[in-house]
Formats: C-alpha cells, sequence, structure tokens
C-alpha cells in the first residue's frame, strides 16, 4: 500500500513539475522573443522535464532538404553541431516519415548515424515532429546516456513541446518573409531605411565606419527584351547569390529596385568599399550566367560608393551613392565611382 502511495505521490510530483515548466515556459513564449531565444526556451524546458542529458531542435531549410541546427541545450551543447539531410539519422527519419521515434537502444537500431566529435554518447533517443499546415517543419529530440530512458508519457510531452515550438518558427518565417524579396533572397526596399539607421547608430556608438555601394545592372532591359522576362529574374537571382557569397556575413544585401542593389557595408571605410566595389564589378563582368534553356549570358554592372559622413540620414546617404552609381553609367557603365566626401577616421 505505502509503495502505492509512493508511487502514486511521485507521479503527482511529476505532473506538478511538469505543469510548472510548462507554465513558464508558455509565459516566455507569448513574449516577443527571437526566434532563437524561443527555440532555447523549449529545449531548457525539455532537458528539465525529459529524464535526458541533451536536448535540440532542427528545423528544416527552404528547400526542406536539409536540417539547420536551430538550439541545443545540455550536455556537449558547445561541440559542432551534426547536419543531416531529411531521411538521414534518426532526426532525418523523423522529418520524412512525421512520426514520432522512441529508440531505447541506439546500437540496436540502423537509424542512428554514430558520431565521434558529438561530445555526449547516446544509448536512447527520442524525437518529435514540429507540424506547421499539415508539413513538418523541424524536429525535436533528446537523448540520453541510458538505454530505454524514456517511457510514454515522455513521448506525449515531448510531442506537448515540439508542438509549443511551431509557433515561433512560423512567426519567425512571416517576418523574414516579410523583408525579402522572394526572386533574389535579397532583403527588399523596405527594409533598406530602418537597417541602414540601424547601422548609422551602431556606427556612431563605436566609431566605426560605414560604407553603401549602389549596384545597377548595366542595360538590362535588353537581357529582358532579348531573352525573356523570366531569363531576367534568373540572371538578378544569380547575381545576388554571387554578391552574397563573396561579401562579408556582416555586408546587408538590400534589392533596391528592379535591378538595383545596395549593399550596407558596416565597418568599411571608403578604401575597403572601394576594394569590394572593384572586385564585384570584376567578379560579376567575368561570370557566365546560364540559363535553364541551355544559353549563356555575360552581365556588367556599374557601382557607386558612398562612405557615411557620420551625420548624413540614412536617404542622403543612399543619394549620394546613388549619385555616385550614375556617374559611373556616364562614364561608360561596367565601373565603380566614388563619392568624394570627407569622413572620418576610425
Ligand atoms: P542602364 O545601364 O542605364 O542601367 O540600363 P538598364 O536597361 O539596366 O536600365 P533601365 O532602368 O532602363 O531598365 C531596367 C530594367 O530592369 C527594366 C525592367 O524591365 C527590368 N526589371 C526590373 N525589375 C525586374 C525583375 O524583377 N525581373 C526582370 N526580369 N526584369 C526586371
Ligand atoms: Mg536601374
Ligand atoms: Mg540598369
Amino acid at each position: 500500500m505505502d509503495t502505492d502511495n509512493n508511487t502514486m505521490n511521485e507521479e503527482l510530483a511529476r505532473y506538478a513539475r511538469a505543469f510548472k515548466a510548462l507554465r513558464t515556459m508558455t509565459r516566455y513564449l507569448l513574449e516577443d522573443l527571437a526566434l532563437d531565444g524561443a527555440l532555447q526556451v523549449v529545449t531548457d524546458t525539455a532537458l528539465e522535464l525529459l529524464p535526458c542529458e541533451h536536448s535540440s531542435i532542427r528545423v528544416l531549410d527552404e528547400s526542406g532538404h536539409e536540417l539547420l541546427s536551430g538550439a541545443r541545450s545540455g550536455r556537449g551543447n558547445k561541440a559542432t553541431p551534426m547536419h543531416f539531410q531529411r531521411g538521414e539519422g534518426v532526426v532525418g527519419w523523423v522529418a520524412e516519415m512525421g512520426r514520432l521515434v522512441n529508440i531505447p537502444d541506439t546500437s540496436r537500431d540502423d537509424r542512428f548515424v554514430t558520431a565521434k566529435k558529438q561530445g555526449f554518447r547516446i544509448s536512447s533517443i527520442m524525437a518529435a515532429p514540429l507540424f506547421s499546415n499539415g508539413k513538418v517543419i523541424g524536429v525535436l529530440g533528446v537523448t540520453s546516456t541510458k538505454k530505454g530512458a524514456f517511457d510514454q508519457e515522455d513521448e506525449l510531452l515531448l510531442q506537448l513541446l515540439a508542438n509549443c515550438a511551431v509557433s515561433p518558427i512560423d512567426k519567425a518565417r512571416l517576418k523574414h518573409m516579410a523583408v525579402t524579396d522572394p526572386n533574389t533572397k535579397a532583403y527588399n526596399k523596405g527594409y533598406l531605411y530602418p537597417r541602414m539607421h540601424e547601422e548609422m547608430e551602431k556606427a556612431r556608438r563605436h566609431h566605426f565606419s560605414l560604407s553603401l555601394l549602389f549596384l545597377d545592372l548595366d542595360h538590362f532591359k535588353r537581357v529582358n527584351d532579348t531573352y525573356g522576362h523570366s531569363a531576367g529574374d534568373v540572371v538578378l537571382r544569380t547575381i545576388a547569390d554571387m554578391v552574397r557569397g563573396s561579401v562579408r556575413r556582416e555586408d546587408i544585401l538590400v534589392r533596391r529596385g528592379g535591378e538595383e542593389f545596395i549593399l550596407i557595408m558596416p565597418h568599411a571605410d571608403q578604401d575597403e568599399a572601394l576594394a569590394v566595389a572593384e572586385r564585384l564589378r570584376e567578379s560579376i563582368g567575368a561570370m557566365t550566367i546560364k540559363l535553364p534553356d541551355g544559353q549563356e549570358i555575360r552581365q556588367t554592372v556599374s557601382i557607386g560608393v558612398a562612405t557615411w559622413d557620420g551625420k548624413e540620414t540614412s536617404e542622403e546617404l543612399d543619394n549620394r551613392a546613388d549619385a555616385a552609381m550614375y556617374q559611373a553609367k556616364k562614364m561608360g557603365r561596367n565601373r565603380v565611382s566614388v563619392s568624394k566626401k570627407e569622413t572620418p577616421k576610425d
């Protein structure tokens, strides 16, 4: 009888703990947390509520093929996160099948992929899908060094936590979509001035330089006229990808309008910005852009460079970069032109 009572008390204590943690978590999630923070709250709660040493959320990328690391809590959270494709490993299986999995002994399950540098041993693993609009958008997983660590109630709890992670991910996706151009994945025009303003504030506070490149494709109308609008879209996309791939992570690419892009360059003084502009101009001009029908196109670009004087507004700096770009057009296109102005030193 006593043992029964003890078991019941333990169960009740466990429920009470779960309710408390869930209440705290949902309260956090109602706040306007950034995506990283929101996902971290969910993995922290998983670590607290489930008999595990590690928990992680992975989110499917836009193509739906790769699971990107979202948040991690517990042991080994400093180790380089492993990447999984949809269908690969246990989490990949969950993403593919859309079903929760509870593996009591990883050495007896073919889906488990062993990794050397994970930073922790895994004997049991449990993972649940994150569903939004009937599609899997990510996976929440927990692991333990013990075999058979998770029971049926743990499964329910894990799925409940996974469901809580969906809304912050969806919210962040919507926010991202609202400021992104769907064709080039560059930020859209609405994002330009607010972000410039933000970068100016940072530059002012920390005495950094800030430069702007204004890129305008040369005779782009001819591309559309000769090859059609969708070929033009491919050119825009290819160039945007190329620019993003060859500048620093902190540089921000914005689609200013039709075939015009702005590159916001925090920390870059005029010489650095000019060097980047020259490099971009050269590599864009040297690139052969392949169209879906096999045809190849060459495209050049004119670039205006302007470095913030520490006082101008976003609009004034943008206008100055625009004027420099216009100058480059006048000088014959496929050129870089700098807007001269005294700039404060770093
Ligand atoms: P310039 O060297 O003087 O810049 O000549 P340009 O032909 O590039 O300049 P203009 O501003 O006359 O034409 C820009 C063209 O960009 C017109 C428009 O058809 C094209 N364009 C704008 N947005 C898009 C788009 O989203 N997709 C495609 N395919 N074309 C676009
Ligand atoms: Mg233009
Ligand atoms: Mg143009």
